[in-house]
């Protein structure tokens, strides 16, 4: 942070000197000239700060906005055009895919309404095909089971009654 300088205010032949070297490094900025005010000047919007006004860049537009001189490199436009800006910004990313689904004809969106029902079905279909398929592999395994212990039950019996018939 800059030290304070409420014993030594700059003074006004500064200013004007410190306006012009502005005025000339932003050239975009339409600084009004006079505007640059002291930091320590009644009511200043930007406590501690230098401000000078600028004209907004906005074509058609002309207002001005008084900023802190340290704001220079990065505001060009007055509040109002800077909400719109933004407000343009944000919208931006949204307007294609709203310009194409309002170029769409019913017929095309009835299609998409169809298909997003049917997208549906299938999400809900394969939840019961996953279910009846854990199910069904379930009792594969349970069968599997009991075959193989009919089977070793078989081969125990026959092997039993080979014993009993002296083989
Ligand atoms: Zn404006």
């Amino acid at each position: 942070m800059t030290k304070t300088t409420t014993a030594k205010t700059p003074k006004i032949e500064n200013l004007d000197v410190k306006e012009a070297l502005l005025a000339e490094r932003y050239p975009e900025r339409g600084i009004v000239p006079g505007s640059l005010l002291p930091a320590d000047f009644e009511g200043n919007p930007f406590p501690g700060k230098q401000t000078l006004e600028i004209t907004c860049c906005e074509p058609g537009c002309g207002e001005t906005r008084r900023i802190a001189t340290q704001d220079l490199f990065q505001v060009s436009r007055c509040e109002a055009c800077t909400k719109a800006a933004k407000r343009a910004k944000k919208n931006a990313g949204k307007a294609p895919r709203k310009a194409a689904i309002g170029k769409l004809t019913e017929e095309e969106r009835d299609a998409i309404r169809a298909l997003r029902e049917e997208i549906e079905i299938l999400k809900g279909g394969r939840l019961i095909a996953e279910k009846a398929a854990h199910r069904e592999g379930e009792m594969a395994e349970a069968s599997f089971e009991f075959e193989l212990k009919s089977e070793e039950a078989r081969i125990e019996r026959e092997a039993r009654e080979d014993e009993l018939a002296g083989v």
